[in-house]
């Protein structure tokens, strides 16, 4: 289903439930998420996520800290992928970064929520195909690419939640690496809405 911005404000499932078994599945699938506060090219993990800009060879921000930190084999396989289309997503060797994998998606210019969501459940796709179990994701068009990162984050935090509601058995862990320190709090109150602790 199309992700709304009026759906995003209700969570998913009410906070407060009289359901056992609600509160369960609630409670295992919220172990399952976290936040990193830091440098995502730090992270020993299945895959990193790159927001990375269409021609998928480098560029500023997380983009630019990713290629930096892989080094230049890195862009040698990006050669290789003809570039990506905003909201698509592609994998690759992550080279000298402790993770395995970076899959590389292009956020949208600007406030663009459907654009957006196509870039986290297209990258958690990659990741089902390739089994891969641990995932983490940068805050993805929130910087050069200017989505206010409220509204980006009830995208990203919706779509994870789909994704885990869908697939709970075959992921364990999905890290929203958050690196502007102003960013933490709205996360922080966006996971609590989507994935209430009771
Ligand atoms: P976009 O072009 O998609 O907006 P940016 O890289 O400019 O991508 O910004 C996306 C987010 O990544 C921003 O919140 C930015 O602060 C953050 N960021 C920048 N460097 C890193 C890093 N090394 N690790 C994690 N996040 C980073």
């Amino acid at each position: 289903e199309e992700y709304s911005k009026k759906e995003s404000l209700a969570p998913i499932i009410p906070a407060k439930t009289n359901s056992p078994i609600d509160n369960s599945l609630n409670s295992s699938l919220r172990k399952k998420v976290s936040l990193f506060m830091g440098d995502i090219t730090t992270l020993e993990i299945d895959a990193i996520v790159n927001a990375a800009n269409s021609s998928l060879l480098g560029g500023g921000g997380v983009d630019g800290a990713i290629h930096r930190a892989a080094g230049l084999h890195l862009v040698g396989e990006c050669r290789t992928l003809n570039g990506c289309e905003t909201g698509h997503a592609k994998i690759s060797g992550a080279y000298n970064l402790p993770a395995k994998f970076v899959i590389h998606t292009v956020g949208p210019r600007g406030e663009k929520p459907g654009l957006l969501q196509q870039c986290y459940k297209n990258s958690l796709q990659i990741m089902l195909d390739k089994k891969l179990r641990t995932i983490a994701f940068p805050c993805i068009s929130t910087g050069i690419y200017g989505y206010p990162v409220e509204p980006a984050s009830h995208v990203a935090v919706y779509e994870v939640r789909k994704h885990l509601e869908k697939y709970p058995d075959e992921v364990d862990r999905v890290i929203f690496c958050i690196f502007l320190p102003e960013d933490q709090k709205v996360y922080e109150g966006i996971l609590q809405s989507y994935f209430p602790v009771s």
